[in-house]
């Protein structure tokens, strides 16, 4: 934050306003030579024109003008919000009293009584010029920051944690103008922490810490409580650091430090770490005040992100619950008609192909007669994990009857489905479905295949009925085959 007690930017400029024509010649040149820019209205008509048109730093008004009332100017201007702040300083030979109380009762920031001498004038211009500086940089600030906060509502509203992270690291880093600062996760008396952003590095994505050297966090975490280490190089904190320093040839660049902790959901989760580096202003008690309400605006946000995530996920998890076959684990009849319905339509708007397969265990009632019902649901537990282990990603595996699976394969065409199947067959046929210990248990399946396009699909019914037909096929010329 730039020094308020040093005059930035551009001469400050000053409007004059007074109807003795030498008093504001003489006026002029003094302020001149000290650097300002002046402007003069003489006997004050048009002040206000003038005013909204310079916008000065400061206005020097005489009270007893001929055709203006000094007082009433001053009374109207300080009615106006945007000379509210505008240091008026009331020149006038009206007896000091009367014309003080008067005239600073209506908002002057000062009185000077003519005849005056120039060093104390000067001196008063100056410290008013300054006061009205730091005043209006701090409403500034104000403004943009409140301005930060309500952008930080509306953005952290749509995202996920992480990437709340990363802007939050950016937008505290850039208000307080600071080049450091991350998000440190870590609960207190962790060793390591794990910094989730960081304003310097973008990039970065958990990089683990050693909390020991950076004292400033641990206390943090200790007690709950914001630190700050306005000097690393001198900080008692910093004690046990700059003897490593030392012993190491280590020169940090590290000048000012504040670690804010932060909560959720009433667990502290971690801190906000704020760095200051050489010629950088060191950090301020109120830098970190500041950081430390827009960090509990933000963690409201995270905290209202991650119920969103979690509803989501609750969400995501129950349908896939509904529409799950719970013995085998694939998806169950229901929701294969909807996948099936949609990658028919899909299929047809874009002119792919669309295979699926309809697989059925041969003679599994003998199975369940000589093993029983219990060996009966593992072989079928086992052959859903098989097929679900070959398919592809995009491929849908359902369980679409008792014994029986569907393999959907989308921009698959009866070729490509029909290599499948036989791998599928053969890997099912050398394969001991025996729990351990049990006897060897072989079986075999028999599988139908049908391929879009093809005239005799109109819906998902349609398909799979056209696969039984094909399935019908294989039985009959004596299962463990393949036909379409
Ligand atoms: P095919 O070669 O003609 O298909 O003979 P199959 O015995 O497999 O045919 P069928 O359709 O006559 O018998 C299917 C059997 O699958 C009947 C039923 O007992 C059994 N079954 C169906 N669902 C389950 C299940 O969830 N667990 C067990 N253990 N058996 C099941
Ligand atoms: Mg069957
Ligand atoms: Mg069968």
């Amino acid at each position: 934050m730039p020094d308020a007690s040093v005059p930035a930017g551009p001469p400050a400029k000053i409007l004059v306003a007074d109807d003795d024509q030498s008093l504001v010649r003489t006026l002029t040149w003094i302020l001149k030579e000290h650097g300002y820019t002046v402007v003069a209205v003489p006997g004050g008509e048009g002040l206000l024109t003038k005013l909204e048109e310079e916008r000065p730093q400061l206005l020097l008004l005489d009270i007893m003008m001929p055709k203006v009332d000094g007082l009433q100017l001053l009374e109207r201007l300080k009615s106006d919000e945007r000379y509210r702040d505008l240091p008026v300083l009331m020149v006038s030979s009206m007896p000091p009293e009367e014309a003080t109380v008067k005239s600073l009762g209506l908002g002057a920031a000062d009185f000077i009584a003519k005849p005056f001498r120039v060093r104390e004038l000067l001196a008063r211009v100056e410290a008013h010029l300054r006061v009205g500086q730091a005043l209006s940089q701090a409403k500034e600030e104000a403004r943009s920051r409140a301005a930060m906060v309500d952008i930080l509502h509306e953005v952290t509203d749509s995202l996920k944690p992480d990437e709340i992270y990363h802007i939050l690291a950016r937008r505290v880093a850039r208000v307080l103008n600071i080049s450091k600062c991350s998000m440190v996760l870590a609960k207190p008396g962790d060793r390591a922490g794990i910094v989730v952003a960081a304003y310097e590095n973008p990039m970065l994505r958990n990089l683990e810490i050693e909390l020991a050297r950076y004292p400033e966090i641990e206390a943090a975490l200790a007690n709950g409580r914001m630190v700050l280490v306005r000097d690393v190089t001198t900080d008692p904190l910093y004690e046990k650091e700059r003897v490593r320093w030392d012993r190491e040839g280590i020169k940090v660049p590290t000048r000012s430090a504040a670690a804010l902790p932060f909560n959720m959901r009433d667990r502290q989760v971690g801190v906000f770490f704020l760095r200051t580096t050489g010629d950088d202003p060191p950090l301020t008690s109120a830098d970190a005040q500041f950081a430390e309400s827009v960090i509990k605006t933000a963690v409201a946000a995270i905290e209202k992100a991650y119920d969103f995530e979690t509803a989501v996920s609750d969400k995501q998890r129950l349908e896939k619950l509904a529409s799950t076959d719970a013995l085998t684990g694939t998806m169950n009849r229901r929701a294969l008609q909807e996948a099936l319905e949609q990658e028919l339509d899909r299929a047809r708007r874009y002119g792919l192909a669309l295979s699926i397969l309809l697989a059925d265990i041969d003679r599994f009632k003998g199975i369940n007669d000589t093993r029983g019902h219990i060996a009966g649901d593992s072989v079928l537990r086992q052959v859903g994990e098989l097929l679900r282990r070959e398919a592809r990603s995009v491929d849908i595996v359902a369980r679409y009857g008792g014994e029986e699976f569907v393999i959907v394969m989308p921009e698959t065409a009866l070729h490509g489905a029909a290599i499948f199947a036989e791998r599928l067959r053969r890997r099912i046929a050398a394969r001991d479905f025996a729990d351990p210990g049990e006897d060897p248990l072989y079986m075999t399946v028999s599988i139908g295949i049908a391929s879009y396009p093809d005239e005799r699909v109109a819906s998902a019914e349609g398909f799979v009925a056209l696969a039984d037909q094909a399935l019908y096929r294989a039985k009959n010329e004596g299962r463990n085959l393949v036909r379409e």
